[in-house]
């Protein structure tokens, strides 16, 4: 089955007490049983639901896996492969990390004896001279944020594979439309669901996708055990959003190439991060692994004027001020005052996150409007 045939299908089947051909919502925390232990399988909503159920196998057959394991958010996914391992392992990762993993890594899960390693994961001998003995996994997002650098899948595969590590691929900001990590050697696929999979900003959730029955087994255990697990309200949400995923993606992806190009032009932008332009360092690899080059940009104003950075924020209508992104209206960010301000402003600027770095989460309104918005915004400074 082609993707775009997937989204609406893969997963989902008429109801089959009524026909009803979208999924129910079951909420319901248990089921009846008609003798001890005879049952439909489905005992308890921690452990199983009917919607969530249909997300689960939606998920993995949209990423080419086994099995999709669903959670309350894309935080509790994240919790959940990090509890595969034990005191002592390794992980590898990059620095430029999404915020809240970076914290869960540093802040909760080294206290437990969990060593977190940090480098750049685009410099493929970086990688390797950080490998262990007690290496475990090595931690890729691609696109990275907000420096939207590209990570070679196949080359981290490649090195994970040898040290005998498991490569954990975040996949949020290219979803299943864009690339496909289980097919190039990745192990684990984690979503936060929260952004392009649900596509409307309106639920969080995440998931883990793989393609291997012990580790589907083992977080599938956690996932019950430790019980971070979504309603069935949620669940329809999702699965509701995936089935335009294919036509919102290509849409994204065509207004960030035109607003990328727009910006590359204009005279008060420093430099724009988006892999789909040829200047891009990660272009080459882009090309090979992702089908087009998604809906984020980042770019940085001409001086370094943070006060620049605030006008142009204050002046966009239809980019609002906001965290997250993926959903279908335009989103825009200033990570040195709003998801990095906790971090030192020279520790920021090493990782390319100067004062004027503004992120755009580019939604799928008319691109003409979104153009206007930007200018106008440009003009206020
Ligand atoms: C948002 C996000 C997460 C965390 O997901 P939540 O649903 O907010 O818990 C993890 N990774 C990336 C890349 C994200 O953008």
């Amino acid at each position: 089955m082609k993707f775009g045939t997937k989204v609406i299908h893969a997963g989902v089947q008429p109801d089959p007490t009524t026909g009803a051909i979208m999924t129910p919502i079951y909420q319901t925390s248990t089921y009846v049983q008609a003798a001890p232990g005879d049952h439909k399988g489905y005992e308890y909503s921690r452990t199983h639901n009917p919607t969530r159920t249909a997300l689960q196998q939606a998920i993995a057959a949209l990423e080419n896996g086994t099995h999709g394991i669903c959670f309350a958010s894309g935080m509790a996914a994240v919790d959940a492969v990090v509890k595969l391992l034990k005191p002592g392992d390794e992980v590898i990762s990059t620095f430029d990390l999404y915020g809240g993993t970076y914290r869960l890594f540093t802040q909760v899960f080294a206290a437990y004896g969990i060593k977190f390693t940090f480098c750049s994961l685009s410099d493929i001998e970086q990688v390797k001279s950080k490998i262990t003995s007690a290496t475990r996994m090595i931690w890729v997002e691609t696109p990275t944020n907000p420096t939207l650098q590209i990570i070679d899948i196949a080359a981290m595969a490649s090195i994970a594979k040898s040290a005998g590590a498991l490569l954990v691929v975040d996949n949020t900001f290219a979803t299943p439309y864009l690339q496909t990590p289980l097919d190039i050697g990745a192990d684990i696929v984690l979503h936060s669901l929260t952004k392009y999979m649900g596509g409307h900003s309106d639920v969080v959730m995440g998931a883990l996708v793989v393609k291997d029955q012990p580790l589907a087994e083992r977080l599938i255990f956690l996932q019950n055990a430790c019980g971070g697990t979504p309603g069935p309200q949620d669940c329809f949400l999702v699965l509701r959003g995936i089935k335009t995923l294919h036509i919102r993606m290509e849409r994204h992806c065509y207004n960030a190439q035109h607003l990328a190009a727009f910006l590359s032009n204009h005279p008060k932008v420093e430099k724009v991060l988006y892999p789909g332009l040829a200047n891009h360092p990660g272009h080459q690899i882009a090309k090979q692994q992702m089908k087009d080059f998604g809906g984020m940009i980042s770019f940085t104003l001409k001086g370094d004027r943070i006060q620049d950075a605030l006008t142009f924020l204050s002046n966009t209508h239809l980019f609002s001020l906001a965290e997250s992104l993926g959903g279908v209206e335009s989103l825009v960010g200033h990570p040195a005052s709003m998801t990095h301000a906790s971090i030192p402003k020279a520790e920021r600027e090493k990782s390319g996150l100067t004062d004027t770095l503004i992120r755009l989460s580019v939604g799928i309104e008319d691109i003409e409007d979104l153009k206007e918005d930007i200018d106008n915004a440009l003009k206020a400074i």
